[in-house]
């Protein structure tokens, strides 16, 4: 069988192992940092005061679209209203210390309605970091016809996604068949790569409305645009979405996690992630308290913070360096990378040499050599002429560069300024 895929990319590294590595839950620390924005769009209102006590699952802040639970019960010790987020963002933050107690908030009655229960445990759509409220009511309003369960690890065949669907199966299923109750799509998608399918018929019941499409393992097959091309022929302008074509994509994580909060009545307040211990040089799949300071996790995975010289969030390819241990395990967080020194990429000042290999990998069809060049000399009219704003910033390019160039960086410099640029002229 042909598989579907698209041309251009990285082909993922080959997995030493046959299946995803079970989960491990680590256990809650003693200390807690509950930044009160974990997503796209407003923070949310702080809901509890300093030396308030509060319950697991209880809700620590909130917005119109989403809301923050306590993964622990405790007592709230600090509000620090200038945490700086991962993006740089200020918001406030909750320091909360365990009691050690698993008591759990009881919900009422008028929460177990499915958008409130969505709205009370603070679900977003994982990948997008979209509150799911939001991107449910636009894909009821704009109507589905397809629905797509994205199942693909970024950079990684046996990630935490290929591992909730291959040692969580009915909870997966259920999920998705709960994400069908509320679009009605006609038809409903899972994509997985080719190497999870055997898997998934061997573990899963595979309800007949869902048609499991396996793809070939490439970076970055996961990307919604090359997602909905792979499995519908169909392309969409990027500054708009796939709900224009009746096409709606949520993540196998998000699925599962609506499985836990409605089947289940759990609050939403651990995260599944994969990490790559640098020693021994593995991959591990882990269900984190949300909250836990990346040092705990280190502690678990019984190293200590000498032995790490940078952590990544997100893909290796497109991830975010973290400039403290202290910083928390957030719903927008799917991977971290522990690198040691010498796994660090040096970035250069050599100049570019015209190989062209961004260009043959770029997936997007971009000439990045030229959107990096024009933006790190301002010339970002210039970026802009050669669409900048479609680059999907899967590092592709960065990658193969022979003189190391940060391609990706410049790109990101450059769309930052022309966005500055239009928003002033707009004025
Ligand atoms: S230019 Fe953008 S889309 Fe193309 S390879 Fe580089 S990061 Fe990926
Ligand atoms: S890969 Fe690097 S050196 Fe080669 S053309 Fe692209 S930017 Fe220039």
């Amino acid at each position: 069988m042909r598989l579907r895929s698209f041309s251009e990319g990285l082909l993922l590294p080959r997995s030493s192992r046959s299946e995803p590595q079970p989960f491990e839950h680590v256990p809650a620390p003693e200390t807690l940092f509950l930044p009160l924005k974990q997503h796209q769009g407003a923070g949310c209102r702080p809901l509890l005061k300093k030396e308030e006590t509060v319950q697991r699952g209880q809700a620590l802040g909130q917005s119109s679209e989403t809301t923050i639970q306590s993964p622990v019960t405790g007592q709230v010790v600090e509000v620090d209203k200038e945490f700086r987020n991962l993006y740089g963002t200020l918001t406030t933050s909750l320091t909360i210390t365990a009691s050690g107690e698993m008591e759990q908030t009881k919900q009422s009655p008028a929460e177990s309605a499915i958008m409130d229960r969505i709205l009370h445990c603070g679900v977003i759509d994982s990948g997008s970091a979209q509150p799911l409220l939001r991107k449910l009511s636009k894909s009821q309003e704009c109507g589905v016809r397809t629905l797509i369960i994205n199942g693909l690890d970024e950079f990684f065949i046996f990630g935490s996604r290929a591992a909730l669907l291959v040692h969580y199966p009915e909870q997966t299923m259920e999920g998705i068949q709960i994400l069908q109750h509320i679009l009605q799509p006609e038809v409903t998608y899972l994509a997985v790569y080719e190497q999870s399918l055997p898997l998934l018929r061997e573990h899963a019941a595979i309800p007949d409305s869902v048609s499991t499409i396996p793809l070939r393992a490439k970076h970055p097959q996961h990307k919604e645009p090359l997602l909905v091309s792979a499995l519908t022929g169909q392309e969409y302008p990027l500054e708009s979405s796939p709900l224009e074509l009746g096409i709606a994509s949520f993540s196998l994580e998000t699925a599962s996690t609506l499985a836990r909060i409605i089947q289940q009545n759990q609050p939403n307040t651990e995260k599944p992630l994969t990490v790559l211990d640098p020693e021994p040089e593995d991959q591990r799949n882990l269900i984190v308290p949300l909250g836990t300071p990346i040092k705990h996790l280190l502690q678990y995975l019984g190293r200590n913070s000498e032995s790490v010289a940078k952590v990544i969030v997100g893909g290796p390819l497109t991830g975010t360096a973290l400039s403290s241990l202290d910083y928390p395990v957030t719903k927008e967080m799917d991977q971290i990378h522990f690198q040691k020194a010498r796994d660090q990429i040096r970035f250069s000042s050599e100049v570019c040499i015209k190989c062209g290999y961004c260009v043959e990998v770029c997936p997007m069809r971009l000439m990045p050599f030229l959107l990096s060049g024009y933006s790190s000399t301002g010339l970002v009219d210039m970026a802009a002429n050669y669409d900048i704003f479609t680059c999907i910033e899967c590092g592709c390019c960065a990658y193969v560069c022979p003189v190391n160039i940060p391609l990706v960086q410049w790109i990101q410099v450059g769309k930052s300024r022309l966005s500055t640029h239009i928003r002033n002229e707009a004025v």
